[in-house]
C-alpha cells in the first residue's frame, strides 16, 4: 500500500463487528480506511435509545475500538446530524468513497438516500448486503420482488447458495489525515442495572453463541416457548447490533442437534427484514387488513403497561420488559395478544412500547410480529386470541416465570398463581394484586 492508495470511510452503524462484515471488507479492498460510528442525535434524543439499549451499544462501540486498535486502526465517534458528520469526516479525511452495510428500515433508508444526494461526487456511497443471512430480494418468487407468507419463503430461502464468510481484516492502515484527526475516542460506557446482565460487543457474543452451541441448541425445539427455564439463545440483541453476523450464526450452527428449528427463527428474521424492505410503508400500517383505527383505552393500557392488568401473566411479561428489556417470545405474544384482542387496543400504541424498552428492539421484527398477533399482518389469523390462563398452564406449568416478575403472588401455589382471582375480592387486596381489568369468563379456565 503507498501514500497514493485512495482513502476509504467504513461508517458502522448496526454492524458492530470486525468478522464476517462484506461493508468493512468492502472498505479494506486496496484502500487505507477511516473507521466512524456517528451517533445519531435524531435517534439519541428519541425515546427509542432507552438507558439498557444505551449502554448495550456503549459497550459494542468499547468493543469495536478494541478490535480495531488491535489491527492498526481505532473507531472514531463523532455525534450530530447524522449525514452532516458523515460528510465532515469525508471532507476531514479526503476519502473517496463511503462504506456502509445496507438496511431496510424507513429511517434508514431515508438517511442513506440524504446521504447519497449530499455527498454527490464528491464521495461515492457504497451499501453492502451483511443485515441478514440471504439478502432482501435474493429469495423472490418469480415475478415479485417478495414473499409475503412464510412457507414458500423458507422453502426458498433454504435453497439459496450462501456466500463465503469474510474472515476480519488482519490489519487496516490509517491515512495520515486519520492519525492528525485527534477526534474523540469511544465515550464512557452506561452504568447498568443490576438485572442487565449482558454485556455488548463482538467478543462477549461471541462467547454466547458459543455457550449457546455447546448448550441448550439441542433440546430448542421442545423448549422454545417454555417460560419457567428460559430455554432460548438471547441472541437477538447481538444479531440487532450486527455484534454477530447472522451467516456466522447459522454456519456455526448448522447441522448440530436442535439446529433445524432455530435456524427456522432466524428465517423468520430474514423474512420480515426481505418484507420490510419491499414494503416499508407496513412498518406502521398492516400489511393485509388496514382496518381502521381502533381506539385505545388509556386507563386499560396504562394496566398493561405498568404490568398492574391482574392477569399473572401478562404482568409478569410486561415487569420483565421494564426490569430487564427483554421478554422471551411466548410472552411477548401472550401480552400483545392480550393488548389487542382482550382490551382491544390499536397495536401501533402496544408496538410503540415494545420499542421504546426493548434493547433488542427491532422495527422490522417487532412490528411485523404485532401485526402478526393482532391478525392484520401476513399469514396471521385475525380470529386468533390466546387465552393467557391456558397459554400460562401451558407454558408456565410451574408457576415459576409468574412468581419471578410478580412478587405479589410469589407465596402462591399452581392454580392460584395463575389464577389469582379464585381467592377472592379480599384475598387480592390482602396481596395487593389487582383485580383482572377484564371479565374473568374471557380469560379463566
Ligand atoms: P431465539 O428463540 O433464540 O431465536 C433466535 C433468533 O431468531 C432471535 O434472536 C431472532 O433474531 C430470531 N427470531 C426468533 N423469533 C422470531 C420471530 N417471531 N420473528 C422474527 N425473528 C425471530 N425480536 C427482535 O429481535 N426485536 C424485536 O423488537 C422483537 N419484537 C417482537 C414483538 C412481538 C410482539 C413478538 C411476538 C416477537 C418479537 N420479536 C422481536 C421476535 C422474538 O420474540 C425475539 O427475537 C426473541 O424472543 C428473542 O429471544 P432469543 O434471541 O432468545 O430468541
Amino acid at each position: 500500500m503507498s501514500s497514493e492508495d485512495p482513502i476509504a470511510l467504513m461508517v458502522f452503524t448496526r454492524d458492530l463487528r470486525i468478522e464476517d462484515n462484506p461493508a468493512l471488507r468492502g472498505a479494506a479492498n486496496g484502500s487505507k480506511v477511516v473507521c466512524a460510528f456517528v451517533h445519531d442525535a435524531a435517534l439519541r434524543s428519541g425515546p427509542s435509545m432507552d438507558r439498557g439499549r444505551m449502554r448495550f451499544l456503549a459497550e459494542c462501540l468499547a468493543d469495536l475500538d478494541g478490535s480495531l486498535r488491535r489491527i492498526g486502526s481505532r473507531l472514531e465517534e463523532r455525534e450530530g446530524v447524522w449525514v452532516d458528520e458523515v460528510l465532515r469526516l469525508v471532507a476531514e479525511t479526503g476519502a473517496r468513497t463511503i462504506h456502509l452495510a445496507d438496511d431496510v428500515t424507513p429511517y434508514a433508508r431515508r438517511r442513506f438516500s440524504r446521504l447519497e444526494a449530499a455527498a454527490g461526487r464528491s464521495a461515492r456511497v457504497w451499501r453492502t448486503p451483511g443485515l441478514t443471512i440471504v439478502p432482501p430480494g435474493v429469495a423472490a418468487p418469480e415475478g415479485g420482488d417478495h414473499y409475503r407468507v412464510f412457507t414458500p419463503y423458507y422453502r426458498r430461502w433454504s435453497a439459496v447458495p450462501r456466500r463465503q464468510l469474510l474472515a476480519g481484516p488482519a490489519t487496516l492502515r490509517l491515512p495520515q489525515t486519520a492519525t492528525e484527526m485527534g477526534g474523540s475516542g469511544p465515550r464512557g460506557t452506561e452504568k447498568r442495572s443490576r438485572s442487565e446482565t449482558r454485556r455488548g460487543g463482538e467478543r462477549a457474543a461471541r462467547a454466547r453463541l458459543a455457550a449457546w452451541h455447546s448448550g441448550a441448541l439441542a433440546s430448542y425445539g421442545e423448549r422454545r416457548d417454555d417460560l419457567d427455564e428460559p430455554a432460548t439463545s438471547r441472541l437477538s440483541t447481538d444479531l440487532h447490533f450486527g455484534c454477530l453476523s447472522p451467516l456466522a450464526v447459522e454456519s456455526a450452527l448448522v447441522g448440530r442437534p436442535g439446529s433445524v428449528p432455530f435456524l427456522r427463527q432466524l428465517c423468520w428474521r430474514d423474512f420480515y427484514l426481505q418484507l420490510l424492505a419491499a414494503r416499508p410503508e407496513v412498518a406502521w400500517s398492516g400489511y393485509l387488513h388496514k382496518s381502521g383505527r381502533p381506539a385505545t383505552d388509556p386507563v386499560a393500557f396504562e394496566a398493561w403497561r405498568r404490568g398492574c392488568t391482574g392477569v399473572p401473566i401478562v404482568d409478569a411479561a410486561m415487569r420483565q420488559l421494564a426490569a430487564e428489556g427483554f421478554i422471551p417470545n411466548r410472552a411477548r405474544m401472550i401480552a400483545a395478544s392480550f393488548l389487542t384482542k382482550n382490551l382491544g387496543a390499536d397495536w401501533r400504541d402496544g408496538a410503540r412500547h415494545f420499542l421504546e424498552h426493548l434493547v433488542d428492539a427491532d422495527v422490522a421484527l417487532n412490528n411485523l410480529n404485532w401485526q402478526w398477533v393482532a391478525g392484520l399482518g401476513t399469514g396471521s389469523n385475525p380470529h386468533r386470541v390466546l387465552n393467557p390462563t391456558r397459554q400460562a398452564r401451558r407454558f408456565d406449568p410451574s408457576g415459576a416465570y409468574v412468581r419471578r416478575h410478580v412478587p405479589e403472588l410469589r407465596g402462591l401455589d399452581r392454580p392460584a398463581v395463575h389464577e389469582p382471582w379464585v381467592l377472592g375480592r379480599r384475598e387480592l387486596a390482602r396481596l395487593g394484586y389487582p383485580e383482572p381489568v377484564v371479565s374473568v369468563g374471557e380469560i379463566g379456565p
